[in-house]
């Protein structure tokens, strides 16, 4: 039976990775060592991380003025490193409260003593659609804007431009990276954890504009991007093995055609999961159309055992983590870069049997 796996994340990788990943795991690059054993400082690594990071710039076009730097430490990391770095002048931070990650960002800024205003929130409306800020508003007295492009749980994205006034803009694209295409100059700051469509658990991106990195006193080393972009993130031990991934999806991705032509790919996937719900008499996706997310789409009948009974059902056919984030429930596909279409359909067909015979 072919397993099809909708994970949130970690999620499914290209098949060419992994079968990459199979054959080079003893000997990489014919060194006759293992990418799991080398040295972060070898010259082997160290031109495995600048492919990585020239292909990143090709794909998603990023100009020389950006940085691109490797965390650990996950998204939540970049919620911390965020306003450590750049929160400096007037430590105070906007956010559009679009659901479960906005939250928590906002969240951990105000832990660290960092004020926060939520400037507007759709959780009245169970975050059915998309927050946006208010018209002509001048944000001068904040560092920057926090935004989450795509809300993993709740199943939306910002697919438009945000262009906030008289401040930066601090994007969380953990759930849609290099999945649509976004203009890199619009951002002061893009960060995204690899494990959806990038690579394995371990790595983080961060993606920062020059003018806006400078010495911050009492920033801790590992979350500190002046320090980073001196040491071309190798200040202490990389996550070596989650950067090595990375950088064979990023050359799959160039193969494919690159992130338009992925983008294409993943309108049309979701296209066809959106398309049946949107007729389907028993489950629903309660999204705004123009908020939909291309990369998440949860769904449901209404009813919790039915839901279960799906999920079950779905599972005895291979169709791997439906289940929805506990804190919404229901199902959810994850219809990230590597899942091809056949996955969509797939899916589509399951349901459509299951309704059918229901
Ligand atoms: N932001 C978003 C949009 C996410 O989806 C997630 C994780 N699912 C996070 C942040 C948190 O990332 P991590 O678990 O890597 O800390």
């Amino acid at each position: 039976m072919k397993i099809y796996n909708y994970a949130a994340g970690p999620a499914k990788l290209p098949d060419q990775v992994i079968s990459q990943i199979q054959e080079e795991l003893p000997s990489v690059q014919g060194s006759g060592m293992s990418i799991l054993e080398i040295s972060h400082r070898s010259a082997l690594f160290e031109n495995i991380l600048a492919d990585a990071q020239q292909d990143l710039r090709d794909l998603m076009k990023i100009p020389d003025n950006y940085h691109i730097l490797f965390f650990q430490g996950g998204g939540t990391g970049q919620f911390a490193a965020a306003p450590l770095n750049l929160a400096t002048n007037h430590r105070k931070i906007a956010l559009l409260d679009s659901g479960h990650w906005a939250v928590r960002a906002g969240d951990e800024a105000t832990r660290l003593g960092f004020d926060m205003d939520t400037l507007a929130s759709t959780k009245n409306i169970q975050y059915q659609s998309l927050p946006h800020l208010p018209e002509n508003q001048n944000l001068d007295q904040y560092d920057y804007l926090h935004l989450t492009m795509n809300n993993t749980i709740e199943g939306t994205a910002y697919h438009q431009p945000v262009r906030p006034i008289n401040t930066e803009l601090v994007a969380d694209m953990s759930s849609n990276f290099l999945a649509e295409t976004y203009n890199v100059t619009d951002f002061g700051l893009i960060f995204a954890g690899a494990q959806k469509n990038l690579g394995p658990a371990g790595v983080t991106v961060v993606i920062v504009r020059d003018d806006l990195v400078h010495k911050v006193e009492n920033v801790p080393s590992i979350l500190d991007y002046d320090l980073f972009v001196k040491k071309n993130s190798l200040y202490n031990t990389p996550p070596v093995f989650p950067i090595y991934t990375a950088g064979l999806v990023l050359k799959w991705l160039k193969e494919i055609g690159g992130i338009d032509e992925m983008q294409k790919i993943n309108e049309q996937k979701s296209q066809m999961l959106y398309d049946f719900l949107d007729q389907s008499k028993l489950f629903t996706n309660h999204i705004t159309p123009s908020d939909r997310s291309l990369t998440n789409i949860p769904f449901t009948t209404g009813d919790e055992q039915l839901d279960n009974q799906v999920i079950n059902a779905a599972t005895e056919h291979g169709l791997m983590s439906l289940k929805g984030h506990r804190s919404v429930g229901g199902l959810r596909a994850s219809l990230y870069n590597a899942m091809p279409i056949e996955g969509a359909q797939v899916l589509v067909d399951f349901l459509e049997d299951f309704e059918k015979h229901y």
